[in-house]
């Protein structure tokens, strides 16, 4: 039986998600079904008509797609899911809204987070904040999967012939939930969630204002912003930014802490860094336990030379 991919997207292009998410797929079996829904998305279908490892891509394209509520798109991935053996999504916020909706109505159980592929009845996952690795067997009929990004590289988007793209009915609304408005920072950075290199700060920032520091850093190394809870708690920068269990889960090259403690729920958002560097002012901070390379020092002094120093 086939696979269904359910794509992240901003109705230009398919989000880096869905991408690391095929890649997962690709391991579950081998007939790959992209599903794009939305309103206006024929250009996201026709810009992922090269994606590699896919073999078909099934187009919904209505306004009651628009924004790809969960209520209505689940009903869109009901009404084929009978076709699949696995559906799957991004364990972003898109699919954590998405894929419980369809895992219950199809009363089957979700599988969350998958990190591994070890069959394609077989995954692991992680638990306890990342501190400890389950094995999942399932037996349901039909897999739903959410799947931790950073675990899956990207599929790449250069397949020299593009697959067919089939247009298929979108589902009415449900009627229940109706979009208002969306409130996002607009920025130039890139993007948090697959950013080479992320600044963070935490909550010794001490204010909204002194963030700019952070962001000043950013500049410098052309990274993205993160940020610990207590620092989107103080209302210094918005929730979308938050790293950690319960904000994004990232995997940059170089991942700077600054006036962060390193509290368990932090630490489980940036397990995968490659390299961490900490500032803190406390020699004791547990961040120190988990950074390669550490300052002790005030980071209104500490961050300021290293803009300087960086020119
Ligand atoms: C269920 C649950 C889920 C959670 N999920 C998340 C999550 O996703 N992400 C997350 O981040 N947290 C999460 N938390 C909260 C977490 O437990 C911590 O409370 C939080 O991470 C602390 O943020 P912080 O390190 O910025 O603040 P603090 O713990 O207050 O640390 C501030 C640090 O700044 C240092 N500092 C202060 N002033 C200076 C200075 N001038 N120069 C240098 N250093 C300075 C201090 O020494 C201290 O180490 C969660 C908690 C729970 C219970």
């Amino acid at each position: 039986m086939s696979i269904l991919v359910i794509a992240e997207h901003d109705s230009g292009q398919v989000r880096n998600s869905t991408l690391s998410t095929i890649t997962a797929a690709a391991q579950c079996g081998e007939d790959i079904h992209l599903l794009i829904a939305g309103s206006n998305c024929k250009k996201v279908a026709e810009d992922s008509a090269t994606i590699k490892g896919i073999t078909k891509i099934l187009l919904a394209d209505a306004p009651s797609l628009d924004h790809q509520l969960p209520e209505n798109l689940a009903e869109q991935v009901l009404s084929i899911a009978q076709n699949y053996s696995h559906l799957l999504a991004p364990a972003t916020a898109f699919g954590k809204a998405l894929m419980p909706r369809i895992a219950a109505k199809l009363d089957i159980e979700q599988v969350s987070e998958i990190t591994r592929v070890i069959a394609s009845d077989t995954f692991e996952r992680p638990i306890y904040a990342g501190n400890a690795i389950a094995t999942v067997q399932t037996s349901d009929t039909i897999k739903a999967l959410t799947v931790r990004t950073t675990a899956f590289a990207l599929a790449e988007k250069n397949n020299t012939v593009a697959v067919p793209i089939e247009k298929i009915a979108a589902v009415a609304g449900t009627g229940k939930t109706i979009f208002v408005s969306a409130q996002t920072d607009k920025t130039d950075r890139p993007e948090l969630s697959s950013a080479r290199i992320v600044v963070a700060g935490g909550q010794g920032i001490g204010s909204k204002e002194n963030f700019r520091l952070i962001e000043q850093l950013a500049d410098k190394l052309g990274a993205a912003i993160g940020a610990s809870r207590a620092a989107v708690d103080a209302g210094y920068v918005s929730n979308e930014l938050q790293v950690g269990q319960t904000g994004k889960i990232i995997a940059p090259d170089l991942y700077i802490a600054v006036g962060i403690s390193g509290a368990v729920q932090h630490i489980a958002g940036i397990k995968d860094a490659k390299t961490i560097v900490a500032i803190n002012q406390d020699a004791d901070a547990p961040i120190f336990l988990s950074a390669d390379y550490g300052i002790v020092g005030d980071l209104n002094e500490v961050v300021p030379q290293l803009i300087a120093a960086l020119g």
